[in-house]
């Protein structure tokens, strides 16, 4: 500010423009009918027409969906939606987008019409940094979110809706809504309310094919793929699958749907998902999934996974994270339920149902307790801060993750859920334990019920009291808002084993390095990367650390060799004799030669039986069919 500058000459802040109105829990009157053309597979658009019924004249707003349940974040892809026209009565209608709620369409609704009609496009990804590619040569996914607008003002389980989906010829489709085939190929849908529409995704596709896993046929396993010989499921690679539905009846006593589909998409061309829904969940895998059964198998926690949020995270909900529109803001306090306590069961369902041996879940946990051990984050961040994590960083790739966290309420949370279930196990001399809290809590309430039922923290407290009594009100908030360094390990003492390294992977370690085509070296050298050199992660404090390694970089050479998985491995071996580790790295343009201080062999994390103390983490993973 200069000598003759006056107040009244500084900038002023612009008037905020008008908020777009707050849902309200009333009946919108008439029904939208929506109407997705699906068949431009090559260039992967979705053309969408909708005919949205008016109220009256005046001022409307239609909202494309930004709040996802699943994704418990706002993470619409609204800049993939285009070619927004609107019409009324046969005359074109003029829009305006809302200038900060970019998701917000308002226009003037003429006097005398009914009905509005909508048409657009939503672009959907054609390469990975686009966003999440849904459309293969031989089969899409279909999020009804990215493919509709809904008016402003109403409840989403207030507003009707009828939507319908034309498919290339010969395809085939899955859903948790009931559908019909019209002539052409058009899928007809029955109608529905806006918040069971967007919970109720479709997989489609030319190689198709649908398998009961229960005797009741409420839960189907619909599978679309590349191609038909990855659809080739033996009735031994399909019986753990109905076991898991098996074990789920048991965990939980009661189911609260009517029917379940689990959409399976064996696929390298569309990206992999693991999105839950209420009657059904998207899971794209590998497309060896069952081709390459053994070659594949630390992959196979996905579905008991989403299945189980059916119970937790979706009848159950923690109630700053139900909301009664997708434009208004999720909360995720009580994530470490929601996530943490269903990988919990995803590890126990996986062993209890044979998807698993109870080693391979041991040895699961084993990575978790050993990669939060040295996650030097916890030493600033609370566990509870990391729930924030799906609005903050939304899954990016970060810099130096053992420092930031990234929603480690779900691998911190799980190991956090196994001391409790330990623990209830001790204080009822091992009459109780968390299966019932499974069954109360979640599986509590009338079978058939098939909504929403909300709770706070204070009532998982009030449950676990009536299990087991002990102080848990202070011992969550220990765990979730304390700092601390290394893992909550409690849960795994407690349960009969011990966090040790071996110089040998387990089974599910070098299963998850083959899979993911990663070396992890974090408990060695204080890094992993990838099989082609690039750096994939740096530990944080680790010696890799030390010697200004970061991810990104190009290894060229280990010890004057030139990088490869198997050199860079048998190099690491070696430490332990006191061999040097001189890593050529390219950083840009920049090379440098630098030595990582490290004599410790390779450790890899193992569970180890504690003689004497009871195996209570066997007794977990043990079928209870
Ligand atoms: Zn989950």
């Amino acid at each position: 500010m200069t000598g003759s500058d006056t107040i009244d000459l500084l900038p002023q802040p612009a008037p905020e423009p008008a908020a777009v109105d707050l849902p309200q829990d009333i009946g919108y009157p008439g029904r939208i009918h929506l109407h997705v053309d699906a068949t431009d597979i090559v260039r992967r658009i979705f053309r969408v027409r909708e005919v949205i019924p008016v109220a009256s004249a005046g001022t409307m707003t239609l909202l494309f969906p930004k709040w996802l349940p699943g994704y418990h974040a706002p993470q619409a892809p609204i800049e993939l939606f285009a070619g927004l026209r609107l019409k009324s009565g046969g005359q074109a209608l003029g829009w305006k987008r809302h200038p900060v709620d970019v998701h917000a369409f308002s226009f003037e609704v003429p006097e005398g019409v009914d009905t509005v009609e909508a048409e657009f496009q939503f672009l959907s990804p054609t390469n990975p940094p686009q966003g999440r590619v849904v459309v293969g040569a031989e089969l899409l996914s279909l999020q009804w979110n990215t493919v509709l607008l809904y008016p402003s003002g109403y409840f989403a389980r207030r507003i009707e809706v009828e939507a319908s989906l034309d498919l290339p010829v010969g395809w085939q489709c899955a859903s948790a809504l009931h559908a019909t085939t019209m002539d052409g190929g058009r899928i007809a849908f029955e109608p529905t309310t806006l918040d069971v529409l967007v919970d109720s995704p479709v997989f489609a596709g030319r190689h198709f094919r649908r398998v009961a896993l229960d005797e009741r046929e409420e839960v189907h396993l619909a599978m679309v793929a590349d191609s038909p010989e990855f659809l080739e499921a033996s009735a031994e690679q399909i019986e753990p699958h109905r076991a898991v539905i098996a074990e789920a009846d048991a965990l939980f006593g009661a189911r609260h749907f009517d029917r379940y589909e689990i959409l399976f998409a064996l696929s390298d061309e569309i990206g992999a998902i693991g999105v839950e829904h209420h009657r059904s969940c998207e899971a794209a895998t590998l497309p060896g999934y069952f081709r390459d059964w053994d070659g594949t198998f630390s992959r196979r926690d996905t579905i008991p996974h989403e299945y189980v949020h059916s119970w937790n995270g979706k009848h159950r909900r923690g109630a700053d994270s139900w909301t009664p529109s997708f434009h208004r803001p999720i909360r995720n306090s009580l994530m470490w339920v929601y996530e943490g306590q269903t990988q919990y069961w995803d590890r126990v369902l996986c062993a209890r149902s044979g998807l698993w041996s109870a080693d391979h879940a041991l040895q699961a946990f084993a990575v978790t307790a050993a990669t939060h051990q040295v996650r030097a984050g916890s030493r600033w961040r609370p566990t509870s801060d990391t729930t924030r994590d799906p609005i903050i960083a939304a899954r990016a790739p970060l810099p130096w993750p053992s420092w930031q966290r990234s929603e480690d309420y779900y691998s911190e949370g799980s190991l956090i859920w196994m001391d409790v279930d330990t623990r209830l196990r001790e204080l009822s001399g091992d009459t109780r334990s968390l299966d019932d809290f499974a069954r109360s809590f979640f599986g509590g309430g009338r079978e058939g019920s098939w909504t929403t039922s909300t709770y706070t923290f204070d009532d998982v407290v009030a449950c676990l009291g009536d299990i087991a009594a002990f102080d848990w009100k202070r011992f969550f908030i220990k765990k979730l808002e304390g700092k601390h360094a290394g893992a909550p390990l409690a849960g795994i003492d407690r349960g009969g084993y011990r966090l040790v390294y071996r110089a040998e992977p387990s089974a599910y370690w070098a299963n998850t390095e083959k899979v993911s085509g990663n070396i992890n070296l974090l408990f060695s050298l204080g890094l992993s990367v990838a099989n082609g050199g690039t750096l994939q992660e740096v530990l944080w404090e680790g010696p890799a650390f030390a010697a200004g390694l970061t991810a990104g970089s190009e290894i060229l050479d280990v010890n004057g060799v030139p990088f490869s998985p198997d050199q860079i491995k048998s190099v690491v071996g070696e430490t332990s004799n006191g061999s040097p580790v001189r890593i050529r790295v390219r950083d840009g343009k920049h090379e440098r030669l630098v030595e990582i201080a490290c004599s410790t062999g390779h450790r890899y994390p193992h569970l180890e039986a504690l003689t004497g103390t009871r195996p209570r983490l066997l007794e977990i993973l043990a079928p209870r069919r």
